[in-house]
């Protein structure tokens, strides 16, 4: 494959902390053509950044159940709360029916301090039921009959589909919602318009992995509030739509 038309900008420009920016036109924006190269240079770059926490504790196994309920901790609770908080529920529980038959205070004191772990509890402990009544135990690898169980959204049940089972799925969260927007490779208003518009025009190859590549990324460089376009390894493709400060 060709490389990269010849740029007259061979480098980011840097940008002192706390300038204001507005959108402008990239060398290149990430379009069809090249979206895979931009992807590439992410995946390349990403071996230097921390792995997303629930991807982390799916691989350890590809367990579709350690996959869901790792997603559903992670809800509004930080990366590393969320490993400490997995490892003891899976100590506790780590199938479908050990997690039904575990009472709900337990469960709760296994996950706690993860956000709104009272809630969750019942949620998990639910999950574990219908899982057992409904699927013989089993988590399902089909999206619609993962969104019937409580708890579970798309961005879940993608995550599942896709990590553990290998079958296409998009998991959209904020950071590929974010993202994939400054890039103005979608122009969508939440989440769910996200992954109908990336279902639409992304190449198939792609799907699984966008989610990991933009979650370290967003963690590390492309932050929600101030992202280092400095030295970002994608600037030159990025019109940066949104951005008003950057580093
Ligand atoms: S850090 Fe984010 S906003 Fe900044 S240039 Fe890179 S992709 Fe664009």
């Amino acid at each position: 494959m060709r490389g990269p038309a010849p740029s007259r900008r061979t480098s980011p420009r840097p940008v002192a902390r706390g300038t204001l920016r507005t959108p402008q036109a990239p060398d290149a924006p990430v379009d069809a053509r090249n979206v895979s190269r931009v992807l590439g240079i992410l995946r390349r770059e990403s071996k230097k950044w921390n792995a997303p926490v629930v991807t982390l504790i799916g691989e350890q196994s590809r367990d579709p159940f350690k996959t869901l309920t790792g997603c559903i901790l992670s809800l509004r609770t930080k990366d590393e709360v969320t490993a400490v908080a997995a490892r003891r529920l899976f100590a506790l529980a780590d199938t479908p029916a050990k997690l039904a038959a575990t009472p709900e205070a337990k469960i709760a004191a296994a996950i706690y301090p993860v956000g709104f772990y009272r809630t969750k509890a019942r949620t998990l402990r639910e999950i574990g039921r219908l899982l057992v009544e409904r699927f013989a135990g089993r988590v399902p690898d089909d999206i619609d009959e993962l969104l019937t169980l409580p708890g579970v959204g798309r961005k879940t049940a993608n995550l599942v589909v896709s990590q553990a089972y290998g079958k296409p799925g998009i998991c959209v969260d904020t950071h590929v919602h974010r993202i994939t927007n400054r890039w103005a490779y979608v122009r969508t208003g939440n989440p769910e318009q996200t992954e109908m518009a990336l279902r639409a025009k992304l190449p198939a190859r792609h799907w699984i992995e966008i989610n990991d590549l933009l979650v370290a990324f967003g963690q590390t460089i492309c932050h929600p509030t101030s992202p280092r376009c400095s030295i970002c390894p994608v600037a030159r493709y990025c019109p940066r739509v949104g951005v008003v400060r950057s580093r």
